[in-house]
């Protein structure tokens, strides 16, 4: 079962979460490879959209925040839009929009920035969000501080991360058919001395130096981390192998109802406000060439069908419809 496991370092300022995606990855990729008009997900980009997946529900699970945060990748190479959404309770989906094929082994720099172009938004969409009052967002392009092509998604979080939020942040990403897995460690912010050594979280006898000396030991320690260990081994083995020597005070696994898993908010009411939306000459238009609307749900493969009855009460007023007409 798909799970999150939070800690922290005892008596330091760095907080660590380990995720691992395996029935609500298994599900995202299963929907996706009975769907008809697209097939399963070549590969490479299977691998980047569990990355995705597992990122998302790190940075999800490292807020407060009653909403979704939505990672999103648009890219100017064979993926053009990569999106992990997660909400608060930890319901999350995922899609790629892939056009034409894709090679095997190709990285992240081939399959969304070969142009430069490629960019990384994270918004933040609150709970009841009234129209007109816009999301967070915040957007990096995919090269590093210098103008080189970022090779991985973790690099494009980590500078994310710095940039955006000034956070310090240590990030190992996996991802296959089976398991979509991460490994985040961060430095809290911390203000200052004073507050430093009110804080219970913090040994007495820490100094600057020595807490930014921590930091690293413990984020090249997480770095050591292998692709293959952190697929194949269990959250208890990974924390074990890499942070044996520290002290780490965890928090109870969230999995189940409490965890990561898969769910997908697509309703017909969105549809229907979708069709409004596109207007009653092209909503017919549509009806007159192929009989009647389909619109498949990207994340779920859900398919909502409205026939020219369906269309007709959508566009017409409640007031107008003779009585008995509304179902
Ligand atoms: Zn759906």
């Amino acid at each position: 079962m798909s799970e999150l496991h939070k800690f922290i370092f005892d008596g330091l300022p760095v907080r660590g979460q380990l995720v691992r995606l395996t029935d609500a990855w298994q599900e995202i990729l299963r929907r996706r490879a009975s769907n008809n008009q697209t097939g399963a997900y070549a590969p490479p980009v299977a691998e980047l959209l569990g990355e995705m997946a597992a990122a998302a529900v790190l940075l999800q699970a490292g807020i407060k925040f009653d909403g979704a945060l939505v990672l999103q990748i648009q890219g100017d190479g064979p993926v053009k839009l990569a999106v992990a959404e997660v909400q608060a309770d930890l319901r999350l989906r995922a899609t790629a929009s892939v056009i034409g094929s894709v090679a095997p082994g190709v990285r992240l720099a081939e399959l969304v920035n070969p142009g430069g172009q490629g960019r990384c938004a994270i918004t933040l969409d609150p709970r009841g969000r009234q129209e007109g009052q816009r999301p967070y967002q915040g957007v990096v392009p995919l090269v590093d501080e210098g103008g080189a092509p970022l090779t991985d998604l973790a690099g494009v979080i980590e500078q994310y991360m710095r940039q955006s939020e000034q956070l310090d942040t240590t990030l190992v990403l996996a991802a296959d058919e089976q398991v979509a897995a991460g490994l985040l460690i961060q430095r809290l912010p911390v203000q200052g001395e004073a507050n430093l050594s009110q804080s219970s979280l913090v040994r007495e006898d820490e100094t600057g130096q020595q807490l930014e000396d921590d930091y690293r030991r413990i984020a090249i320690l997480a770095r050591s981390l292998k692709r293959e260990e952190l697929l194949g081994l269990d959250a208890d083995t990974v924390l074990r192998r890499l942070f044996w020597e520290e002290s780490l005070l965890r928090f109870p696994p969230q999995s189940g109802g409490d965890g990561p898993r898969f769910a997908c908010g697509c309703s017909r009411e969105r549809v229907a406000a979708m069709l409004k939306g596109l207007g009653r000459d092209e909503a017919e238009s549509i009806l007159r060439e192929q009989g009647r609307i389909e619109v498949g749900c990207d994340f779920c493969g859900r398919q909502q069908h409205f026939d020219a009855v369906d269309v007709a009460r959508l566009f017409t007023p409640l007031v107008q419809q003779p009585p008995g007409a509304v179902q």
